[in-house]
Order: C-alpha cells, then structure tokens, then sequence
C-alpha cells in the first residue's frame, strides 16, 4: 500500500475509495500547490552534506512485513553524525535517522495534525524498517517556515495502533469493493473531486461499468 493513500483515507474514506476503486481524480489548487512544492522539496536542490550530517531528498522507503506492506518516498532524511547511531550503506561512520515530511500549510485543528502525522508515522515505520533504527520525525509547515517534532517514540504504541488500525479499514474497502457514503460532518470544499463524488447523474461505480461491458461483449 503506497503510505500517500493512508492521508487520502484519513482525510475522507469516501475520496480514498474513489481514488482507488473508481480511479477517480482531479486536481484543484490545494492539489496543484502541494505537487508544486513536493516538486521543489524533491528536485535534488535540498541535497546536502557537511561534517554533522547527510541530507537527502525524495528518499524511497518500505516495510513489507505483512502487518504494514507499505512503500512510499520520504520528502526528506537527514542522517545526522551520532556515535550511538546505525550504520548506513554508502556512508561512513553512524548516523541517527531524521525524516522531513513537507506541508504547504500548518493545520488548524488537531484532527488535521493527526492526518499529517499519521502519514510520517507511516514513513518512521518504513525508514525504522529499512535502516535497522529507531527514527526521529518532523513536519515542516511552509506557511510558517517551522518544523514540529513529532512524540512517535514516547507514544509508539499509541501511533502503531491507529496506522494498523486505518491499514486494516483500508483493505477491507478494497477487498469488498465498496464505496463508503460520506461521512457526517465532513468537509468537503477542498476537495478536489466533490465533483465526481456527487455527480449529478445516479451513483455509480466505475469498476461495476466495467465489469458490465465486458460481460456484455462476451454475451
Ligand atoms: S467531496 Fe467530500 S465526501 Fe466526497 S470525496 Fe471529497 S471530501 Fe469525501
């Protein structure tokens, strides 16, 4: 499972099943400016190296122990000099393993900042996986130009428990192919497929158009 899809699913589980079942997508200006600072933050520009650390962009991290089976790329790791650190393949010396994760805008509530960490939870499950480490993880808020350290470690258990928790949800929706209804209270103006998701013709489901056509050519 890609670790970007578990934020489609936080964010309404009705857009992840449209996403992943009926392929749905469009963009929108949320979208657009996300992509363009993914673009800028993955562009190799924020490459660096000194005596204290290694920086690296655009970073592909997984763990396919059957529990998480996730991959994604990491927007930032920094390798940072530590003598109690891991070692690293292509580096020489230990390092402890710090991941970035980019946002255009802070969040305003905490039910959003649970959406962003969750998915960097995500990545440290990946990164602690591929590194043989326990790492450290931060968001870095554009609008505000600051990064907020993230309490995975003090708070392992709890983060491990609502990721296995959404990873679960998540296949159930694919393996029964259902499209949830939306949920009470969502909000649903920055999204950018409300338009697809309430069409102004019947409900469908795309797969099942699909599907119907192929057995009709066959018939
Ligand atoms: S328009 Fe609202 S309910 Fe529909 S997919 Fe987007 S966020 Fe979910």
């Amino acid at each position: 499972m890609n670790i970007r899809m578990i934020q489609h699913y936080m964010y309404c589980p009705r857009r992840y099943a449209l996403l992943e079942i009926n392929r749905d997508w469009a963009e929108n200006a949320f979208v657009v400016n996300a992509d363009l600072m993914h673009e800028h933050v993955h562009d190799g520009s924020h490459h660096f190296s000194d005596s204290k650390k290694v920086v690296r962009s655009a970073v592909d991290v997984y763990n396919d122990l059957p529990e998480y089976d996730l991959f994604g790329i990491a927007d930032c790791v920094e390798f940072v000099k530590d003598k109690n650190g891991v070692a690293i393949n292509g580096l020489s010396g230990t390092y402890k393993v710090q991941i970035v994760e980019y946002k255009p805008k802070a969040p305003k509530g905490a039910a959003f900042l649970e959406t962003d960490a969750i998915q960097v939870f995500a990545q440290k499950v990946c990164a602690d996986f591929v590194w043989k480490c326990s790492s450290e993880a931060f968001l870095y808020y554009a609008d505000i130009r600051k990064r907020v350290a993230l309490p995975f470690n003090d708070e392992y258990e709890t983060y491990d428990a609502m990721l296995k928790k959404y990873i679960g949800e998540m296949h159930d929706i694919m393996e029964n192919h259902t499209i949830p209804s939306r949920k009470k209270g969502q909000k649903c103006s920055g999204c950018s497929i409300a338009d697809l998701c309430f069409p102004k013709e019947n409900k469908y489901i795309v797969r099942d158009i699909v599907m119907s056509m192929k057995e009709a050519e066959m018939s």
